[in-house]
């Protein structure tokens, strides 16, 4: 194969502007024209990986295949493209500092002074170039993130301008910005934008194409402008005008050309239109739906939109794919009584609880779960939702009246939910949560079985505890079925409750949720939905 071509994409103006959508757009564009692409995201903060940060802090972490914990960005990369990322997808200056520094103490440098140029900007180019080590991508598209300007991002945005000189027309510059429509004024403007590609230019980089932000249409004239003052042709003046949904973004900027401009810049040929069908399709039953189900989300993060991502997207997909309009709710666990289930919950055609970690809003959780299990509303428990299924039934239906998780008392003298065995000699090695792909066995006539249609999965891992083997037979012989078994280490994975006690209730140990794309929506997802509109029209 080929060495693969390099589009980078850099934000100017303001953060949130979308660069991951952006960069999962273009490069969806660029798929459907036939060529094999992935995207990086290169991360200017300290952290090794955002695996320790609080969800407040930024959004849900994001956990590939291989175990890697990493920004949501990944996640839009899938769902997107229906491609599977991994640890290499995601670099942080942390790793790129550690790396170095470890380097140092083993005398790599040979004495020499070691600094931001060339040592850290030397490893940030060879980390550009890691994936092209696949043979496998035509394109790799890198999102820098930050803002340019931001002192965090000076040795990527440097990094970038010598890999730009040494590999002459294989590397391309989008950068991201932002057209201000100014109220008093009643006009969009452009001086912001001017500046931002001036601070790259001082950087030593040319923007080869400005995609811009904007509520309002760019008009002609405005564009012209852009073009001259930013140095760039006039036809890589792209309009990114706001959306109702990211998954129109695609349609949108092709309609601007983006995918043409850019491969025209980069010398490669395309001549069929983009096979977008699929895609169009999905965009219209999500556009016009037929039906409509109201589940609401029980979580702890409920404030912050972005704590949840997949769980939000997969709702989309899965809905889409039904023709049905999702109307969810996030409730806080914290809020929700023995007394008050009835009040909060009675609305809903079906109820997910979330993963999440510590004491905080738990007996919420349980709260909800027994409300649940006794009025038979579908129930779909994911990580700590699973775990918190099982202590509830252990409590409620096999008696034993202190059940819980060692995770918040270690002491009780029914620890359904515990770290195995064979975990602690993990644990005290460091490498505390089980992350990444794990394969599960599914057993037959079960609803896990009717949702998957076959007997072994993959599915991802993020959590430290697991359900007590030692209570499998009490919960089996009781009615809540033990359906998916991890092969290799024989931990509980997936939980039911037999169809003749409850229409839909299931609770997974792994996240469904990072594994549903447009093109494949998660089947539990799906699933969960079926089971919703059946409630509803029962
Ligand atoms: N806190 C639980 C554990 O560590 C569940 C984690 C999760 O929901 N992701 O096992």
């Amino acid at each position: 194969m080929a060495l693969p071509k390099y589009i980078f994409v850099t934000g100017g103006v303001s953060s949130s502007l979308g660069k991951g959508i952006l960069a999962a757009s273009l490069a969806k564009l660029l798929q459907a024209r036939g060529y094999s692409v992935t995207i990086q995201k290169f991360d200017p903060y300290i952290n090794v990986d955002p695996g320790t940060m609080n969800p407040y802090e930024h959004g849900e972490c994001y956990v590939t295949d291989d175990g890697a914990e990493t920004d949501l960005d990944l996640g839009h990369y899938e769902r997107f493209l229906n491609i599977s990322t991994s640890r290499a997808n995601n670099v942080t200056t942390g790793q790129i500092y550690k790396h170095v520094i470890e380097r140092e103490r083993k005398g790599d440098f040979h004495g020499k002074t070691v600094q931001v140029i060339p040592h850290i900007t030397d490893e940030i180019k060879v980390r550009f170039q890691k994936l092209a080590l696949k043979n496998e991508y035509d394109i790799i598209i890198t999102e820098i993130g930050g803002t340019v300007g931001d002192i965090e991002s000076l040795p990527y945005i440097e990094a970038l301008r010598q890999f730009r000189y040494e590999r002459k027309g294989d590397a391309l510059v989008v950068h991201l910005t932002y057209i201000p429509f100014l109220k008093g004024a009643g006009e969009l403007k452009t001086k912001p934008t001017q500046h931002s590609v001036k601070t790259l230019m001082e950087a030593g980089v040319q923007a080869d194409i400005l995609v811009c932000r904007t509520e309002y249409p760019i008009p002609e004239e405005m564009r012209k402008k852009l073009a001259l003052f930013c140095n760039v042709e006039q036809k890589a003046v792209i309009e990114a005008i706001d959306t109702d949904t990211i998954y129109e973004v695609p349609l949108l900027i092709q309609e601007e050309k983006l995918d043409e401009v850019t491969l025209e810049m980069l010398k490669m040929p395309f001549n069929e239109a983009p096979k977008l069908e699929k895609w169009k399709k999905f965009l219209h039953n999500l556009k016009n739906p037929t039906q409509e189900v109201k589940i609401a989300v029980i979580g702890k993060y409920t404030e912050l939109p972005d704590a949840y991502k997949s769980i939000r997207e997969s709702f989309i997909h899965a809905g889409a794919s039904k023709s049905t309009k999702v109307n969810t709710d996030y409730i806080s666990s914290e809020n929700i009584t023995k007394d008050n289930s009835v009040e909060l919950l009675s609305g809903y055609d079906g109820v997910l609880v979330a993963p999440g970690f510590g004491e905080r809003g738990i007996e919420g959780k349980i709260n909800a779960i027994k409300y649940l299990r006794e009025q038979k509303i579908p129930f779909f428990g994911i990580c700590l939702g699973m775990q918190c299924a099982a202590i509830e039934f252990a409590r409620n239906v096999l008696g034993y009246s202190d059940a819980h998780t060692s995770e918040v008392n270690s002491k009780s003298e029914h620890l359904v939910i515990d770290i195995m065995e064979e975990q602690k000699s993990i644990t005290n090695l460091g490498g505390t949560l089980r992350l990444g792909a794990h394969p599960c066995e599914i057993k037959a006539e079960t609803l896990a079985s009717e949702i998957y249609g076959v007997n072994m999965i993959m599915e991802r891992h993020r959590h430290r505890y697991e359900f007590n083997s030692k209570y499998q037979d009490a919960f089996n012989d009781n009615g809540m079925i033990t359906s998916g078994i991890n092969p290799v280490n024989k931990l509980v994975e997936i939980i039911e409750l037999k169809p003749e006690i409850h229409p839909f209730f299931i609770g997974v140990q792994y996240h469904p949720e990072l594994r549903s794309t447009v093109k494949n929506p998660h089947p539990i997802f799906s699933a969960f939905i079926e089971a919703a509109l059946n409630y509803k029209n029962k």
